[in-house]
C-alpha cells in the first residue's frame, strides 16, 4: 500500500464501522487547522476577513459531519467545540457596534444548538451501529468457537456451493483442508474427490434440493488413502421467499464402529458354524439314547430325556438364527420361492404350534384364500417368531389373534396379543439386529433379539412390509404383508 491508500484508508469512516475506536485529537487538529488556515487565508491571502464567515459555516459543518461519522459523538462534539470558539473569534475580531456582537451571540448560540444536535445524533447513530456490529460479532466468534471445537466435523454452505464454515475435524476426517470461500460444485460430491458416491445421490446435491438427510452412511477414501466410514446428517437453511439459502452438514467418523460390527459379524458367522456340527451329533445321540432307553419305561429317565431333546431342539434353533443373522449380513440368504395359499400355511404352523404353546389359546379362523409367491419355509420361520413372541410377552391364559385379510393386492396377516406392549419408542427400535427391549420393571425373557430382524429382512425380500402396533400395558399387534400372487 502506498503513502496515499494508507491516508485514504485512515481517513474513510467506512474503515470504522463495528470498531468502536473513537478519536479525540484528530478531530481537534484537524477542524483548528482548518479553522486556522481559513482565518489566514482571509486575512492575508484574500485581505477580506469579513467574508470567512460563509465557508467557516460550509466547510466547518462539513467537518462536524464528517468526524461524527468516524468519530462517533465524541469527534462529532469536539469538532463542533472548536467550531464555535472560532466563531465567537470571528465575532470578537470583527466587532463594530455592541448591537452587531448581541446579534452575533446569538447567531452563534444558534449555530451551537444545531451543530450539537447534529454532532449527537449521527455520531449516537453511529455509536449504536457499532455496538450492533459488535454484537453481531460476538456471536459469530461464539458459533465459530463451538463449531471449531465439536467433535463432528461440520460443513455450511452456501446455495452457490461457497464454503462458509468448514472446522477441523472434517479435515481430521477426510484428510482434505477445505479453506471457507472455497466454491464447492453443487453437482459434486459433499468434499470433491472424497466421497465415492455417484454425483447425483451426494448429500449436498439432495440438500440444496430441499431434502433433510438423517444419518446417511457412506464409505469414503480418505487423502491418504485409507477407507473411512462416515455418517452425514445435513439439512437445508430456509431463507427469504422460502428458497434454500445454505446447506449444514455434520459428519461423523464411524469407521470404528463399523469395525466392531464386522469383528461381531465374524464372530456369530464362526460361533455359529463351529457349533451346528457338534449340536447336530448331539441330536442324534439324543434320538438313539431316547429310542434305546424308551424300551425299559423307566417315567423319570424318561422325562429327562425329553427335557435334554427339548433343549437340544432350542439350541438349534439358536444357532440357525445366528446362521441366519450371517446369511443376511452377507447377502448369502437364498429364497426358493413357490406358489401356494397362504393360509394354509398358517393353519399348519398354528397345528404345529399348539402342541408347544400350552398356556396360551391361539385363534385363527381360516376363511380366505390368499394366494402368494413366496419361500414357504421363510416365511414360516417369520410366522413362528411373531405367534412365539406373543406366547413369550404376555401372561398365560390370554388368547394369541391371528387375522388375516387383503387390502389392495396384498396379503396382510397379523398377529395380536394382550400381553406387556411396546412403548412408541421401542416400537421403531425392535426390528433392528440384537435389539431387545430393557425394562427394568419387568424381568428379562431369554432371546438373542434376532428374531424379529429375521423376519423384516425375509418379509423385505418378498417384497412386503411388517410393522407394529402396540401400546405399553395393552398388548401388541405384530403385522406383515405380502403380495398377492398374480398370474403372468
Ligand atoms: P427376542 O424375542 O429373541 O428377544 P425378537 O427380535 O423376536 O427377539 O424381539 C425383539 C424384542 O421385541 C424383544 O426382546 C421384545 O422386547 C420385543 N417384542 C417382540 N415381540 C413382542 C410382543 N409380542 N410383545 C412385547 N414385546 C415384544
Amino acid at each position: 500500500m502506498t503513502i496515499i491508500e494508507n491516508i485514504i484508508d485512515y481517513l474513510k469512516p467506512s474503515n470504522r464501522i463495528g470498531k468502536k475506536q473513537y478519536s479525540i485529537l484528530f478531530p481537534l487538529l484537524l477542524t483548528t487547522t482548518c479553522a486556522i488556515f481559513l482565518e489566514l487565508d482571509y486575512r492575508f491571502i484574500i485581505h477580506m476577513p469579513e467574508l470567512v464567515r460563509a465557508p467557516a459555516v460550509i466547510i466547518l459543518l462539513g467537518l462536524i459531519i464528517y468526524f461524527s461519522l468516524r468519530d462517533g459523538i465524541r469527534g462529532g462534539i469536539t469538532s463542533t467545540i472548536i467550531t464555535i470558539l472560532y466563531y465567537c473569534y470571528i465575532s470578537i475580531s470583527q466587532f463594530s457596534t455592541e448591537n452587531n456582537l448581541i446579534a452575533d451571540a446569538e447567531r452563534t448560540l444558534s449555530f451551537a444548538i444545531i451543530y450539537l444536535f447534529l454532532a449527537t445524533s449521527i455520531g449516537g447513530l453511529k455509536q449504536k451501529i457499532d455496538i450492533l456490529i459488535e454484537k453481531e460479532e460476538n456471536e459469530k466468534n461464539k458459533l465459530q468457537t463451538i463449531i471449531q471445537q465439536m467433535p463432528a466435523g461440520v460443513l455450511v454452505i452456501e446455495k452457490n456451493g461457497k464454503v462458509t464454515h468448514a472446522n477441523k475435524q472434517l479435515e481430521v476426517i477426510s484428510g482434505y483442508r477445505i479453506p471457507v470461500g472455497t466454491i464447492l460444485e453443487k453437482d459434486r460430491t459433499l468434499l470433491p474427490e472424497t466421497y465415492n458416491v455417484k454425483p447425483s445421490r451426494s448429500p449436498l446435491t439432495q440438500v440444496l434440493k430441499g431434502k433433510a438427510l438423517m444419518k446417511r452412511e457412506y464409505q469414503i477414501k480418505r487423502k491418504d488413502g485409507k477407507d473411512r466410514y462416515i455418517q452425514i446428517s445435513a439439512s437445508p437453511v430456509w431463507g427469504h421467499n422460502h428458497k434454500i439459502s445454505a446447506a449444514t452438514a455434520v459428519i461423523t467418523d464411524i469407521t470404528q464402529q463399523k469395525e466392531q460390527e464386522q469383528r461381531r459379524d465374524d464372530f456369530i458367522n464362526i460361533a455359529s458354524h463351529e457349533l451346528r456340527t457338534p449340536i447336530t451329533s448331539m441330536k442324534l445321540y439324543v434320538n438313539s439314547l431316547s429310542s434305546r432307553i424308551s424300551e425299559y419305561n423307566n417315567v423319570e429317565i424318561n422325562q429327562i430325556i425329553e427335557s435334554v431333546k427339548y433343549q437340544t431342539e432350542k439350541l438349534q434353533d439358536l444357532v440357525d438364527d445366528l446362521l441366519d443373522v450371517s446369511r443376511i449380513r452377507t447377502g448369502k440368504m437364498t429364497f426358493r420361492k413357490e406358489v401356494f395359499l397362504l393360509n394354509g400355511l398358517l393353519e399348519e404352523t398354528v397345528n404345529s404350534l399348539h402342541a408347544i404353546i400350552k398356556h396360551h389359546k391361539i385363534i385363527f379362523s381360516n376363511d380366505q384364500s390368499l394366494m402368494v409367491l413366496a419361500d414357504k419355509f421363510r416365511l414360516n420361520q417369520v410366522i413362528i417368531n411373531l405367534i412365539t413372541n406373543a406366547s413369550k410377552y404376555s401372561p398365560a391364559g390370554t388368547n394369541i389373534i391371528i387375522n388375516t385379510k387383503l387390502l389392495n393386492g396384498n396379503a396382510i396377516v397379523s398377529v395380536k396379543d394382550s400381553g406387556m406392549g411396546i412403548s412408541k419408542e421401542q416400537q421403531k427400535k425392535i426390528f433392528n439386529r440384537l435389539y431387545q427391549v430393557s425394562d427394568t420393571k419387568i424381568r428379562t425373557f431369554p432371546g438373542l433379539g434376532i428374531g424379529l430382524y429375521i423376519s423384516k429382512q425375509i418379509i423385505s425380500r418378498h417384497r412386503g412390509r411388517i410393522w407394529v402396533e402396540s401400546e405399553k400395558g395393552k398388548g401388541s399387534t405384530f403385522y406383515f404383508s405380502l403380495p398377492l400372487y398374480k398370474k403372468s
